[in-house]
């Protein structure tokens, strides 16, 4: 057992949660086995500075971190992006993919990330033919979760199709299985694998999106996702809903709920362009919304209604999703500064509604009903956040700061399940470790 004196941290209360002073924590087998405000013990492990709990990434490509600051430079639309990421989509193979993701976890662990939620779609040889292990690329995720120290929920992804009713084309064939059942056999595969490894990592199911899979499928899929999470691209863009209502005759949102997968376990990342009618099927199923906001603003998505959707009944959470920017404090208070410039009206979200986005429904998305929260029996992950940095000096030292000064640079060391994955002075490593991923992807000499 290890006992922590935290200076100052934020802990769950009736109204969300609040920042105490002098915490001890007691962390033993990787969780809190007690939690004291306003402790003065004899012997603990003094840490300063203000401490939230572990915070959660729902929403991650990783291999899309290979393309920041390279298609920000033109114009273009999200169509036109896309093709750009498939560029990247058609080099990778397992050991390049490897170094990429792990630097990229890295460079998240070092944000105050603690769990990663992979929305993992490139599964096989660039001719669409499977690996000798077909898991190959999905394992790959995998070490390199574990090698930065971080969760992971791998959301397998189904992808059968280009559009509605178009057969995969160019990178899209390493996305696709050829039949949902084929998936099923590939995805219980891993699943069995999963099991005989750590309490780190865990298997979800995606749906890439109502674009990329027949409705005729979709019973299947809802069949076997029974209690795992579920993830699925929803509503992006406009051209979107308008082909899924051409093909039939329904938004996106109401074709999931026709077709079972419209649960309280479902996330629907990006959310943007919803009718009333999305929104009220939404909230009443009580599922996630997995907004990614720096994401939708690079690619132009448009701001979706983030505040709507949580009064209905939905739970908000927060993705980093193409990877433009890694700083989970940017997303929190994004989701409250679009609402701003879509309102042209201030305080639609609190500091406290905002991390806990960030942090307990985050995870709770990804499956892990035990994190997210400094709390007896939950998974010891501390962030800790420096308060005297050039951008948090003066900010106070409560939510507000957290929330609405601090940034990814401001963390300073990170726990997850109890083990020290991020110290300072890391930076440096972690930079370097990109630039010869990000260069070896692309295949430039350095
Ligand atoms: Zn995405």
């Amino acid at each position: 057992m290890t006992a922590y004196l935290l200076e100052r941290a934020w802990l769950p209360s009736s109204d969300g949660g609040r920042f105490c002073d002098d915490v001890l924590v007691e962390v033993e087998d990787g969780r809190f086995t007690s939690v004291t405000p306003d402790a003065d013990p004899p012997r603990a492990i003094p840490v300063r500075g203000l401490v939230v709990p572990g915070l959660a990434n729902t929403h991650s490509h990783a291999f899309h971190r290979a393309l920041r600051g390279r298609t920000q430079r033109e114009r273009g639309t999200f169509w036109t992006w896309r093709d750009q990421m498939y560029d990247v989509a058609a080099r990778l193979d397992p050991d390049t993919y490897l170094a990429l993701a792990r630097a990229t976890y890295r460079e998240m662990a070092a944000a105050g990330i603690t769990c990663v939620g992979e929305f993992h779609y490139l599964h096989h040889q660039p001719d669409g033919s499977r690996y000798a292990d077909p898991n190959e690329m999905g394992q790959a995720l995998v070490h390199a979760a574990r090698e930065a120290g971080l969760r992971i929920t791998l959301l397998d992804t189904l992808y059968l199709s280009s559009g509605f009713g178009a057969a995969p084309e160019g990178a899209q064939v390493r996305y696709s299985d050829g039949s949902v059942e084929a998936w099923i056999d590939r995805v219980s595969g891993l699943e069995a694998r999963f099991a005989r490894t750590s309490a780190t990592e865990k298997l979800g199911a995606a749906v890439h999106s109502v674009r990329a899979v027949p409705a005729t499928d979709l019973a299947a899929v809802a069949a076997w996702v029974g209690d795992r999470p579920f993830h699925v691209h929803l509503s992006e863009q406009v051209a979107e809903n308008d082909a899924c209502r051409e093909a039939y005759g329904v938004t996106p949102t109401r074709l999931l709920a026709d077709h079972g997968l419209l649960r309280r376990s479902t996330s629907l990342v990006h959310a943007t362009h919803l009718t009333e009618d999305d929104v009220a099927l939404i909230g009443g199923a009580g599922a996630f919304a997995s907004f990614c906001p720096t994401t939708e603003r690079d690619l132009g998505d448009g701001i979706g209604p983030s505040r709507q959707l949580h009064d209905a009944g939905a739970r908000l959470t927060l993705g980093s999703d193409s990877h433009a920017v890694i700083d989970p404090f940017e997303e929190m208070r994004a989701l409250e500064l679009d609402e701003r410039l879509a309102t042209r009206q201030r305080g639609h979200w609190s500091a406290p509604e905002l991390l806990t986005a960030a942090t307990v429904d985050g995870h709770a998305s990804l499956g892990w009903d035990d994190a997210g929260s400094i709390a007896v029996g939950q998974r010891a992950d501390l962030v800790v956040v420096d308060p005297a940095s050039p951008r948090t000096a003066g900010a106070g030292r409560d939510e507000g700061a957290v929330v609405f000064a601090a940034a990814a640079e401001d963390v300073q060391r990170v726990m997850a399940d109890g083990r020290w994955i991020v110290e300072e002075g890391q930076r440096y490593d972690i930079g370097l470790e990109l630039e010869q991923a990000v260069a070896r992807t692309w295949g430039e000499a350095r």
